[in-house]
């Protein structure tokens, strides 16, 4: 493993990459990958290619869900270039776990065959264990004043200025 690699794993994981892995944990693996898809385009770095591994990963349980023998196996050996050389854990997500069970589920996947896809145990699709604590914080910009402002128990405060407010009033900032 390079150091380099190990270096990028210590960062913080990209907001959006988090939504991509909650939907994958709730089993929506559609709307996962749409969202580490977003994440992979929002990433200028080399862990953008993580990102889309994990993405692929999320494609594969879709076809396995959807009893798509050919698609399945054939994204799952796509994604392996995107999900191998990581170390085992990198911006808090456990990537060697991932690995394994993804592999598991392919390998049953592989043993039930095209004919007998239909039999395959849902529950071999495993969530991904990661660290909640290692999501990038977003910055927020005062409206009024153009400080940087800090949230502390979804109370955004400009230190500058004293502008407030509430993270549930987000949506009006950000979207
Ligand atoms: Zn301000």
């Amino acid at each position: 493993m390079t150091e380099s690699l190990n270096n990028l794993c210590h960062a913080p994981l990209h907001p959006q990459a988090a939504h991509g892995l909650r939907l994958f944990n709730a089993g929506e693996y559609f709307e996962a990958h749409e969202a580490l898809e977003d994440a992979w385009n929002a990433e200028p770095g080399k862990v953008r290619e993580l990102y889309r591994g994990i993405l692929q990963i999320a494609v594969v349980y879709l076809h396995i869900t959807r009893r798509n023998y050919n698609g399945a196996v054939k994204v799952y050996f796509r994604s392996q270039r995107w999900v191998r050389d990581w170390p085992d854990i990198c911006r808090g997500i456990h990537v060697e776990e991932l690995r394994r069970n993804a592999e598991a589920a392919i390998r049953e996947v592989r043993r039930l065959g095209i004919e007998r896809i239909a039999e395959f145990d849902n529950s071999l699709l495993k969530p991904v264990v990661w660290d909640e604590k290692q999501v990038e914080k977003k910055k927020y910009i005062c409206d009024r004043c153009g400080h940087e402002m800090y949230e502390k128990n979804c109370k955004v405060t400009c230190p500058n200025c004293g502008n407030r407010f509430d993270c549930s009033d987000l949506n009006i900032y950000f979207d």
